[in-house]
């Protein structure tokens, strides 16, 4: 998908199948909408309900004026007419005066739970259209900087594309050339780590801080994370005066501390805890407390005023597959030996099965490039301790020390994209460039 923002609509009814959904769209009806279903002989009256991850396919889910709801099957002799519409959720971007002397931040809205309000007429979770809407909740956030809003997409995370980090890699460069001081990016939890890689490399020596930041819990829940992460990011932004790309979540279950963690080296460590993001084989660059105070634990570059240039070509044909036992080498030499470049997250120090080597040595011999990581994720790769692991050097594989298994997928793509050739892309993923990969231990 490309830089456009996604209607509520056509989220709302994607929880159906196809055919379902057909059904629903053939009356114009979405979830929310008042409806009357006509099947078998029976007729019913209801709000239509996001579709049970339980239910057999052709199950519409109805909520009942009793506020139960009720599945009901339906088929080709089906009827359904909508008798009454939810408001529509869309929202207007506000514009405000802007006061001299401060900064200015952007925030560029991507969807995930920190845009989402739960609509409690049906219970679902919706991307919200308005990042306006995000700041009027934390007026504070006024006094530091000034800020201006805008949405590239209302998606959630997992239906982020390569395209999208593209389209927003581009947008954070332009702002940034624009005069923007910093840019915030709202996005969802689940794969802000590897949107994160994607901007880290792409915008390389970005001038200017870019923080990508989400919430476990909706902007409507007593316990949401939602406003304490944005004022974290803002006071972040305004005073450590640290360029690079990053992310920032809760540090604890409280509200007291918040991390500030390399864009290469963070990954969502629990489904649902607020402070579910990690620094993995590092340390988290900066704290921010309660009282926006900036700690700066690791040195990192200084802002300046250089223009920022966003180089978002990615090569297509990249996998990152996971080693385990039973890993069958007829399904998988294939989809080896068919890609450019392929990241494996091996056993322990780095490892396969060794009845997969042969299908790695053969891609190696076309031109793959094959990247070695850790599903250990803490520690460092090294394939010359064991057989199996100098057996897989011999191969060709590389080893990127301690580089995170999605950071070296996003890189790779990146690399093979921006180099001559595959012994270039190498040398680029052997050599740190944000951050992603070192030597030394943490203890
Ligand atoms: N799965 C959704 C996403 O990653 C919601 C989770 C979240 O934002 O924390 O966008």
């Amino acid at each position: 998908m490309s830089n456009k923002v996604v209607s509520d609509n056509a989220v709302s009814i994607m929880s159906y199948s196809d055919e379902t959904k057909r059904f629903l769209e053939s009356a114009g009806a979405s979830e929310g909408c008042m409806v009357t279903l006509e099947t078998d002989g029976q007729t019913y009256s209801g709000k239509v309900m996001p579709h049970h991850e339980f239910s057999a396919p052709d199950i519409v889910i109805l909520k009942m004026k009793s506020g139960y709801n009720v599945g009901i099957r339906v088929g080709p002799d089906s009827k359904i007419t909508v008798t009454d519409r939810p408001v529509d959720h869309e929202r207007k971007e506000m514009v405000t005066e802007e006061k001299k002397g401060l900064p200015t931040i952007v925030l560029i809205g991507t969807g995930g739970t920190i845009a989402s309000y739960v609509d409690y007429r049906t219970g679902a979770v919706h991307p919200a259209l308005s990042t306006s809407d995000m700041i009027n909740a934390i007026p504070e956030i006024r006094e530091v900087a000034n800020i201006r809003a805008k949405v590239l997409f209302s998606i959630f995370s997992e239906n982020m594309d390569v395209c999208n980090w593209q389209a927003l890699a581009d947008c954070v460069a332009e702002e940034i050339n624009n005069g923007a001081d910093a840019v915030i990016i709202p996005h969802g939890t689940d794969t802000m780590g590897y949107t994160a890689a994607a901007l880290s490399f792409m915008l390389g020596d970005v001038p200017k801080p870019v923080v990508l930041v989400g919430a476990q819990r909706s902007s409507d829940r007593p316990s949401s994370d939602a406003s304490t992460n944005l004022m974290a990011c803002a006071k972040f932004c305004t005073q450590a005066k640290r360029a690079g790309v990053y992310v920032i979540m809760h540090d604890t279950g409280g509200d007291d501390s918040f991390a500030v963690h390399n864009g290469t080296r963070v990954r969502k460590m629990h489904t649902s805890r607020r402070d579910a993001f990690h620094s993995i084989n590092a340390t988290p660059v900066a704290h921010v407390d309660a009282a926006g105070k900036v700690e700066i634990i690791t040195e990192c570059r200084p802002v300046s005023d250089g223009k920022a240039v966003a180089r978002t070509a990615m090569e297509k044909d990249v996998v990152l597959l996971q080693f385990f036992p039973g890993m069958d080498p007829e399904v998988f030499g294939p989809i080896i030996t068919g890609a450019k470049g392929v990241v494996i997250a091996g056993s322990g120090l780095g490892h396969v099965n060794s009845n997969m080597i042969p299908a790695i040595a053969d891609a190696v011999r076309n031109g793959t490039v094959v990247v070695m990581t850790s599903q250990c994720l803490n520690g460092r790769v090294n394939m010359n301790v064991y057989n199996t692991g100098r057996d897989l050097i011999n191969a060709g594989v590389i080893s990127v020390m301690d580089m995170l298994p999605e950071t070296a997928y996003v890189k790779l793509k990146w690399a093979l994209a921006n180099t001559a050739d595959a012994e270039e892309a190498k040398r680029v993923m052997q050599t740190p460039l944000a951050g992603e990969m070192s030597d030394r231990r943490e203890f």
